[in-house]
């Protein structure tokens, strides 16, 4: 592993007083950086699966309970802080990289039904994510994780204010607009017909990539079903491409998403955190994060990775 950092430039996020420390060094590539090799921990999928009698159809959707036992979903009222796991795929240590894009888009399509029913149901805020490998405290499978939360996660209420202040100020979207500054720029990965991804200008993690849809939208409950088969594939592509790079990297990806009870001043994305690293001390003691790889490079590497995938998907 290499640690030598080149000419470091502060920068701040587009919308937060957030400030990340980027490497500008070009030289340094994602193989330099060490990945945590994964231990082979208890897996609670697959002790659910081999304790079924029957095999599970898919998404198989478990209810993880505080004590850590499993039940499969009943009609039973739901507890408060519930967290449900959509599992897409029953083979242990598979990836996002190997799911054909329709099981991604029936994986999506599902939690979204299952989102709605929770928000109809109290007043928490409902957090889809995902994440895939030990160190990114996740599971083993390609799956959605969704947590009911007692309020709305403060790195949205930070995003959420930035916009109605623009709103308000300026009459625009902050996000709107940073879409259309990056879209066909140096730190952009692909577009789709609907979706934009790129690497933000002043990311938390190396390698960390954004999927924006293009048009503004608040909350991805209201995202029709063709629009997500266009998310699918450039979850697909960009995933895949991220893995084609960096193999199985862990990662976490949120959706940072609001319901229509909480306003439409938003633009609701994806945020894609590789984990290549643990934080050390200058993000713990200031809070200032640091990047061995500029968004530029990744926009360069995993770009030229995520368009392989999509011209493999769609058959170019
Ligand atoms: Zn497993
Ligand atoms: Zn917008
Ligand atoms: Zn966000």
């Amino acid at each position: 592993m290499r640690n030598a950092f080149g000419v470091p430039e502060l920068r701040r996020d587009y919308f937060t007083d957030r400030l990340t420390l980027t490497n500008t060094d070009r030289s340094v590539r994602g193989t330099d950086l060490a990945v945590e090799e994964e231990p082979d921990t208890e897996c609670f999928v697959c002790d659910y699966v081999n304790s079924s009698k029957s095999k599970p159809s898919l998404p198989l959707i478990i209810e993880h309970t505080n004590s850590l036992s499993v039940n499969e979903v009943s009609d039973k009222s739901p507890q408060n802080n519930t967290h449900h796991v959509l599992v897409a795929n029953l083979g242990h240590n598979s990836s996002f990289q190997k799911l054909p894009v329709d099981s991604i888009s029936k994986l999506l399509s599902v939690a979204q039904e299952n989102m709605k029913s929770q928000y109809g149901r109290k007043d928490n805020f409902v957090l889809l994510l995902a994440r895939y490998g030990n160190a990114a405290g996740g599971i083993l499978h390609p799956s959605l994780e969704m947590l009911t939360l007692p309020e709305i996660p403060s790195v949205i209420m930070e995003e959420m204010a930035a916009v109605e202040r623009s709103m308000q100020d300026l009459g625009i979207c902050p996000m709107c607009r940073v879409i259309s500054v990056e879209q066909g720029g140096p730190r952009q990965l692909i577009s789709t017909e609907h979706f934009i991804a790129f690497a933000p200008w002043a990311p938390t993690s190396s390698y960390e990539f954004w999927i924006y849809p293009k048009s503004h939208d608040s909350g991805f409950l209201s995202t029709s079903s063709r629009v997500i088969n266009d998310l699918a594939l450039i979850l697909r592509s960009t995933l895949g491409g991220m893995q084609r790079e960096l193999d199985k990297v862990p990662f976490s990806m949120s959706f940072h998403s609001i319901n229509e009870k909480m306003g439409n001043d938003y633009h609701w994305h994806i945020e894609v955190h590789p984990m290549l690293k643990t934080w050390g001390s200058i993000e713990k003691g200031l809070g200032v994060f640091v990047n061995d790889i500029s968004p530029e490079m990744t926009g360069e590497i995993l770009g030229r990775a995520a368009r392989k995938e999509l011209a493999e998907l769609v058959g170019i």
